[in-house]
């Protein structure tokens, strides 16, 4: 890849608003791309494939992993999520900002395999608010929303290994925020 700083890393927990703050991203500068991960997760109502997440099934994920088709792969409340190499390589090339909306796992792996990367961690204002934030969007059961908050706070935890750190409070105040961070 021509310039990793061309690679822009969202992380955070789930609830935190890493969906909404990347809309926004993409809304305000066309140079930004949004990768689309694959996912064996069932798809949310609303969501479709190849424009929310690639929806595949284990068996298919597993055999993309022995293939090395992904950049970093990561397993989350019971699914695999992945982000492919090709198309964020082609993006790159093209000049692209690349963004990768991804779980601190797989973030990681991003790091040490390009440090040149940029990382931004989103932290909600509080505990209580994010887990008002997960039980409200009331599309995973409850024994999703409580592995995802088992999962925020080991999360939470590894805040401190990324650039950059955003209490997502104000959408308009987070997004100038990162987009001084990023610079042009
Ligand atoms: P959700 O099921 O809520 O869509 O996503 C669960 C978590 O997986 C979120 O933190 C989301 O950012 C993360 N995620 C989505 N795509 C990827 C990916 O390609 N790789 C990794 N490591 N995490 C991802």
């Amino acid at each position: 890849m021509k310039n990793q700083k061309q690679l822009i890393i969202i992380t955070g927990p789930s609830g935190v608003g890493k969906g909404t703050v990347v809309k926004e991203m993409l809304r305000k500068d066309n140079n930004f791309w949004l990768s689309i991960s694959a996912t064996t997760r069932e798809p949310r109502q609303g969501e479709i494939d190849g424009k929310d997440y690639y929806f595949l099934s284990r068996e298919k994920f597993k055999e993309m992993i022995s293939e090395n088709l992904f950049l970093e792969w990561a397993e989350f409340a019971g699914n695999y999520y992945g982000t492919l190499i090709d198309s964020v390589k082609e993006r790159i090339e093209r000049n692209y900002k690349v963004i990768l909306e991804i779980e601190v796992e797989g973030a990681k792996q991003i790091r040490e395999k390009f440090p040149d990367n940029i990382s931004i961690f989103l932290l909600p204002p509080t505990q209580k608010e994010l887990e008002n934030r997960i039980r409200n969007r009331a599309t995973d059961n409850e024994q999703s929303i409580l592995r995802r908050l088992k999962r925020a706070e080991f999360e939470i935890k590894s805040s401190q290994d990324f650039d950059y750190l955003v209490t997502n409070e104000n959408l308009e105040e987070t997004i100038k925020k990162i987009i001084n961070f990023i610079g042009n």
